[in-house]
């Protein structure tokens, strides 16, 4: 989708700092990072959101988490980290391509906000 940030993203359109890469998967530095490690882990298919994903994108949003966990083992922050997917401007979602937040490198409260 042309008028997709995170499809402008994934075809070298807008600039990112990339973090992974893989056929399905392109994950990148959160640009206004909430914590020392927050990546962006998101499917190259566009999917709006969980809401709008369907049954055949779930084997799809698996690998995001898989891919986020295996980011965290490598940046060793293992002892405490979340995946995050907002949905829905309530929640803070402001970009409607399917994205898994990576947060962590520093203790984080619970609730969230
Ligand atoms: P959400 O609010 O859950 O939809 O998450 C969107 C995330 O995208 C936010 O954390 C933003 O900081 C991040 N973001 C927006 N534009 C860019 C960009 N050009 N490069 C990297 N991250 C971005
Ligand atoms: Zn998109």
């Amino acid at each position: 989708m042309s008028d997709c940030l995170f499809c402008r993203i994934i075809a070298g359109e807008i600039p990112s700092k990339k973090v992974y890469e893989d056929d399905h998967i392109y994950a990148f530095e959160d640009i206004n990072p909430q914590a020392p490690t927050h990546v962006l882990v998101v499917p190259k298919k566009h999917v709006s959101g969980l809401k709008e994903a369907k049954v055949e994108d779930a084997e799809l949003i698996g690998r995001c988490h898989l891919t986020a966990a295996n980011i965290a083992r490598q940046r060793s922050i293992e002892n405490g980290y979340r995946t995050v997917l907002n949905v829905g401007p309530h929640a803070g979602q402001s970009v409607f391509h399917l994205h898994v937040h990576l947060v962590g490198g520093r203790r984080l409260g619970w609730p969230p906000g």
